[in-house]
């Protein structure tokens, strides 16, 4: 008996070590001018021309996130978890304004700025941080090669990033580091793929901008030969946006090309995690039989702002901010769970962060594996129930009354997207 007990605990032991737990956060976009003015017109100029109708304290789902929101995510975080092994932070901290209403001081300023609140609020915590498309002036026109805003942004990321890291991001804003500590047998390769995406049109020229693609191979090959297992990260994802279907964000040859080095790549690769459209998603990528090897994580943003985007219907959605629970050993994903601020509540109450759902709670899968992925994208491809709670997530419960059924369709194609039509892949 005293065996058999010895030995129990000892395979429960062996079960349940090293969990590990991260953040991710994305999408930030702090509007340095929002105010509560009674003037519809004077509240924040990331509404550009659109009134913005009895504006609250902690922000307007027309407007990007005033700085009360943005400190009050980062203190959630540290109440919810405050010590995470490491924060992914993938990027877009300045408002949706025209480039006239911004410049590099301005962007360079807000970077700096949310980057100390992060080392204010978790000292001594690793960050990976991603740089966005609007972390750059002008917007979007993320250059391969080394400039000012570049260099700045190294400085500011110094306390975080290792020398060889540093001069990486320096050069073309990409890097490559072990995971913080050295039992973990993980390696975070953090991209600018902001040089991949369809507004750029400082690369779009270019085969292989910055020789990103060519370095990110290398960097698999050498997690190969060295056993460490990768998390990818980056702002810009690939494929097309669940809200506009026809609406792809990387150049077609560099999608075709990342989506190839996943596949060359993904036993090495455990998780990809991504921002930018705002919207709480995840991408499947499939190897030349149809079955899938690799799974992207795309986080919901922080900035309630409704996009202008033509052809998106009412694309705002709550503040939310992401955990992951994933195996120190391995990096598998193994749960994942979202809380979000009701920003209609905060404003009329008070700013109350709430989970809102649970990976394997509310699509019943064991883990968050690449085959679980698969399972809930098969239930929210067939089963109505799934699919509307993927659409109520997909905002933050901002849509909670206002699921359509082309709303329904388009996110359920739209998982399937690194592979999708538009580049006949
Ligand atoms: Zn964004
Ligand atoms: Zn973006």
């Amino acid at each position: 008996m005293e065996l058999r007990g010895f030995l129990l605990l000892h395979c429960w032991a062996a079960v349940t070590a090293a969990p590990g737990h991260f953040w991710h956060i994305t999408d930030l976009h702090l509007d340095p001018g929002y105010s509560t003015s009674s003037d519809p017109l004077k509240v924040c100029p990331s509404a550009g021309d659109r009134p913005v109708q009895d504006a609250g304290k902690w922000g307007n789902y027309l407007c990007d996130s005033p700085w009360i929101l943005i400190n009050s995510s980062v203190y959630a975080m540290k109440e919810i978890l405050p010590n995470p092994d490491f924060i992914i932070w993938t990027g877009d901290d300045t408002p949706h304004v025209p480039n006239e209403r911004l410049g590099e001081t301005a962007v360079l300023q807000i970077v700096q700025n949310l980057t100390n609140l992060l080392l204010e609020v978790f000292p001594g915590i690793q960050v990976y941080p991603a740089l966005g498309n609007h972390d750059f002036h002008p917007k979007s026109q993320l250059p391969a090669q080394n400039n000012t805003i570049y260099r700045n942004i190294s400085e500011f990321w110094q306390p975080w990033l290792n020398t060889e890291s540093i001069a990486t991001l320096q050069n073309c804003a990409f890097y490559s580091q072990q995971l913080v500590d050295k039992n973990f047998a993980g390696r975070v390769i953090v991209l600018n793929t902001n040089l991949y995406y369809d507004s750029n049109n400082q690369t779009g020229s270019l085969e292989d901008p910055g020789g990103q693609f060519a370095w990110l191979e290398q960097q698999l090959n050498y997690a190969a030969n060295t056993g460490d297992m990768v998390y990818i990260v980056g702002h810009v994802p690939p494929g097309v946006f669940e809200k506009k279907r026809s609406k792809p964000w990387f150049r077609p040859n560099f999608n075709k090309r990342y989506v190839e080095i996943i596949q060359q790549h993904s036993e090495v690769i455990a998780g990809q995690f991504f921002g930018h459209h705002h919207t709480d998603s995840f991408r499947m990528f499939y190897n030349s039989a149809g079955s899938p090897v690799s799974s992207m994580f795309i986080a919901p943003g922080i900035t309630p702002w409704k996009t202008t985007l033509p052809g998106v219907s009412n694309g705002a959605n709550n503040p939310g901010i992401r955990v992951f629970d994933y195996d120190r050993g391995t990096l598998e994903v193994k749960d994942m769970v979202t809380y979000y601020l009701n920003l209609t509540y905060s404003n009329l109450e008070a700013p109350r962060w709430e989970k809102e759902y649970r990976l394997t709670e509310a699509f019943q899968v064991p883990d968050g594996s690449v085959k679980s992925m698969q399972a809930v994208l098969d239930k929210i491809s067939t089963n109505k129930c799934y699919l509307q709670k993927a659409i109520v997530e997909g905002a933050a419960r901002y849509h909670r009354e206002m699921l359509r059924l082309h709303t329904l369709q388009q996110a359920r194609a739209a998982q399937r997207t690194p592979h999708w039509e538009p580049y006949g892949l």
